[in-house]
């Protein structure tokens, strides 16, 4: 089942998420990648970190930038930069750039997706197809090639813009 995913709507059915580690196990981890790299968690850190942990996904700088604000009005624009490339180093971060847009940042270590992307409104959907991922492998073995990844893109107009036409 697709995820739609703009402001605040989710559709991902309850037991699936349910299976998700929470935003504390994801600290917790985060603590600890952070200490095998002999850095310590700095409260700024935490606060950045925890919010893009509990947040919807797909989030930009500025908007993260926005929210944490909310928890601690003293975290400067700098910081929420630093910290997005530590949760990068740390892999708990996926940086996306769909199409020319600014760059886009959701938590890693979820199941395999690829994404939808309204060209009007900006929706992001996400969805999984085992057709489309066979497929990939069956070309790459055509070619000889040996995958490491793949990112699949669709672009167009969202079933809510399509109405709204
Ligand atoms: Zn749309
Ligand atoms: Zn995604």
């Amino acid at each position: 089942m697709p995820r739609a995913e703009n402001a605040d709507e989710e559709v991902r059915p309850a037991p699936e998420r349910r299976r998700r580690p929470t935003a504390d196990d994801r600290m917790l981890t985060f603590h600890s990648r952070l200490r095998e790299r002999g850095l310590k968690s700095t409260g700024q850190r935490d606060d950045i970190a925890r919010v893009f942990f509990e947040l919807r996904r797909h989030i930009s700088a500025e908007e993260l930038y926005a929210e944490v604000k909310k928890v601690n009005p003293h975290v400067g624009y700098a910081t929420i930069y630093r910290t997005l490339k530590l949760l990068k180093e740390c892999d708990l971060l996926f940086e996306r750039h769909f199409d020319e847009g600014q760059a886009r940042y959701e938590v890693a270590g979820e199941h395999h997706h690829d994404h939808f992307i309204c060209d009007r409104c900006g929706k992001i959907i996400e969805f999984e197809n085992d057709d489309l991922e066979r497929m990939q492998r069956a070309i790459a073995q055509k070619m000889g090639v040996l995958l490491t990844h793949h990112k699949m893109e669709l672009y167009g107009l969202c079933a809510d813009c399509r109405t709204r036409q």
